[in-house]
């Protein structure tokens, strides 16, 4: 839907205002909340990651979300841009290491990605409406909304955005043409596949994956595969104490 002449106005005087109403938050919202007839839809969107299941040197997972999405690889770890990547259990889960887990499962690679929280601070804080959250849980990114502010970037205790401290485009590998690149000063994060999901495609993480350890879908449903996992296994998040309400459940 491409907003009216005067819909355009009322954004743009908002922006330029530092906030967004809530009625225009939804407008520009609305934009997103319509998946194709034919994609995958969900009540709720989450992903359930079994750690033990990864073995130690894979970047399955990871090669295939940046070549699918244009995520540069700029080879500077200080502006890294990454939307799934892996940490130390012990790095990843601090509250819960301590000094008799086995070392095997303290230094696992636990794979981490954006969490698409049910209540995410990075949404509340956005002055221009640039990330926001789908009914369906995917919290989204509209780049060209995006102001470079990277008030989002501090409130999200995840360190799941990455901004674009330079041009991105001569530094992705492969373009694939499917998908938008950004630009300069714009931030990203993972989408869950959300333009896959529109087309009825799993997202490329989840069936990269060999051993089968990612598992994506509707969390409301008590058919969905990962509903079951969640309902048959013990499962952690993320620092969940925040509040936040993370939708990415760990088998560790
Ligand atoms: S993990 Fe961070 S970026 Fe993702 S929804 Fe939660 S607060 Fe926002
Ligand atoms: S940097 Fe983050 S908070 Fe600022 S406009 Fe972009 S998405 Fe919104």
């Amino acid at each position: 839907m491409t907003p009216t002449r005067r819909q355009f106005l009322i954004i743009a005087g908002i922006s330029a205002a530092g906030v967004v109403c809530p009625s225009v938050a939804r407008l520009m919202a609305s934009r997103f909340e319509s998946p194709a007839a034919a994609g995958l839809k969900a009540k709720r969107w989450a992903m359930a990651v079994d750690a033990s299941k990864c073995r130690p040197d894979c970047t399955e997972c990871y090669r295939a979300c940046h070549s699918v999405h244009n995520v540069p690889d700029i080879g500077n770890p200080k502006e890294e841009v990454k939307w799934i990547w892996a940490e130390r259990f012990d790095h990843v889960f601090r509250a819960e290491s301590h000094a008799h887990i086995p070392e095997v499962v303290r230094t696992r690679p636990v794979p981490i990605l954006c969490n698409h929280c049910d209540n995410p601070p990075c949404v509340r804080v956005c002055p221009t409406g640039a990330t926001f959250r789908r009914p369906d849980g995917i919290v989204m990114m509209d780049s060209h909304r995006c102001i470079g502010c990277k008030i989002c970037l501090a409130a999200c205790p995840y360190g799941a955005r990455s901004i674009n401290f330079r041009n991105p485009r001569p530094f992705i590998a492969k373009l694939n043409a499917d998908f938008p690149t950004r630009s300069k000063g714009v931030i990203e994060k993972c989408n869950f596949c959300e333009e896959r999901l529109a087309k009825g495609i799993l997202p490329a993480c989840v069936m990269a994956c060999q051993e089968k350890a990612l598992v994506f879908g509707d969390v409301e449903d008590p058919h969905s595969e990962v509903r079951q996992l969640l309902d048959r296994k013990f499962t952690i998040r993320r620092r969940a104490e925040l509040g936040t309400k993370p939708q990415v459940y760990y088998i560790l």
